[in-house]
């Protein structure tokens, strides 16, 4: 005799589930046969901070059916005030960012399959992670990863949703190889450090973060839906202060390394940070190719506001205890009071910029 499962005695989720999508259907642009589209299709998430949990959310709420939600940090309570997915508790629980989201995103819709993945996107795994998804979703906080999303689209033709929010302002732009221009088209090389802002030291509100997340969401759905009306070829800034968006047309160039030349430098691994650890002092050295020499007064002009700030003419050492970083003006860089890799890169790119 096998074992009596109990009749449910609330209607099952599937009788539910027929009339979850109604509106969105009813939108003549999704329709029965856009809706499967959406059910059929897998996009990757790549950084699941304050976008790429509300980009997860509305692509989950949706039904997209498959949403791999990469990440390598932790839910920490000052992400809170924009990280809307996430709760006190997964920040008091130390909780990775995507075991947290996956929890939530399965609550919010069961039908949606999820693969959570806890690590940095480096040029080792970035193919591997990214070959078998019909969009990729930036919710990355540094330039180099961006690059390397944009190499991996080009080399796979797969299309990248690119966003950034600093302070009330942020930008976005849909890139579709063979069909608009590349990120690297729009900035050839990673810019100076000394010149990045980033949300540590310019701050950022939640909710322009929600505008541009929203933003970013509805051009991966057009990806999956309308692949003739996706990736009109425009930036969009927008300053959310001021009330105003600028479109911005991005020309592909001829001397594009990656869109017109196919070389894609940020897969083979010269170029880009290394993170190694130094044995026995508590500290991880970063270095950085493919950079111009740091003007380091500038940089530590930038960092006074911030915290601690030694200034030399070898070096600038900026400290928020336990942690400090020493930054050569050849672009090395060393953390110190960690002998992890991935906190001394997170470190890095928070307080100096990536
Ligand atoms: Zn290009």
């Amino acid at each position: 005799m096998g074992t009596t499962v109990p009749h449910p005695t609330f209607p099952s989720t599937s009788v539910l589930m027929n009339d979850r999508y109604r509106r969105q259907k009813a939108f003549v642009e999704v329709g029965e046969a856009g809706q499967q589209l959406l059910a059929n299709s897998r996009i990757a998430i790549c950084g699941m901070g304050a976008l790429g949990a509300m980009v997860a959310e509305r692509l989950c709420r949706m039904g997209v059916g498959f949403l791999r939600l990469i990440d390598r940090d932790w839910v920490e309570l000052d992400n809170l005030p924009r990280q809307a997915l996430y709760t006190t508790e997964d920040a008091i629980e130390i909780r990775p960012k995507s075991i947290a989201a996956q929890t939530h995103l399965m609550a919010i819709n069961p039908d949606i399959l999820l693969e959570p993945i806890v690590e940095d996107l480096t040029f080792q795994t970035a193919e591997t992670r990214l070959c078998d998804v019909d969009c990729i979703v930036d919710g990355t906080d540094n330039f180099e990863t961006r690059y390397l999303l944009n190499d991996v689209s080009w080399k796979l033709g797969i299309p990248w949703v690119h966003a950034g929010v600093v302070g009330v302002s942020g930008q976005s732009m849909a890139f579709v190889p063979n069909k608009t221009a590349c990120f690297r088209c729009l900035m050839p090389e990673i810019p100076p450090i000394e010149q990045m802002q980033t949300c540590d030291n310019t701050g950022v509100l939640g909710a322009a973060v929600g505008v541009i997340a929203s933003w970013q969401a509805m051009e991966a759905i057009k990806i999956v839906l309308r692949k003739d009306v996706a990736g009109d070829g425009f930036l969009r800034v927008f300053d959310l202060w001021e009330g105003e968006v600028r479109k911005i047309r991005v020309p592909r160039s001829p001397s594009c390394r990656v869109c017109s030349a196919g070389l894609y430098d940020f897969l083979t691994g010269d170029v880009g940070t290394t993170a190694r650890v130094l044995c026995g002092r508590g500290a991880v050295q970063i270095q950085s190719s493919g950079r111009e020499r740091i003007d380091l007064e500038v940089l530590a002009e930038r960092l006074r506001t911030e915290g601690g700030v030694f200034a030399s003419r070898f070096l600038v050492r900026f400290s928020i205890p336990p942690h400090s970083v020493s930054v050569f003006s050849d672009g090395r860089a060393i953390v110190h009071g960690t002998e992890n890799p991935d906190e001394a890169r997170k470190i890095y790119a928070r307080w100096i910029g990536g």
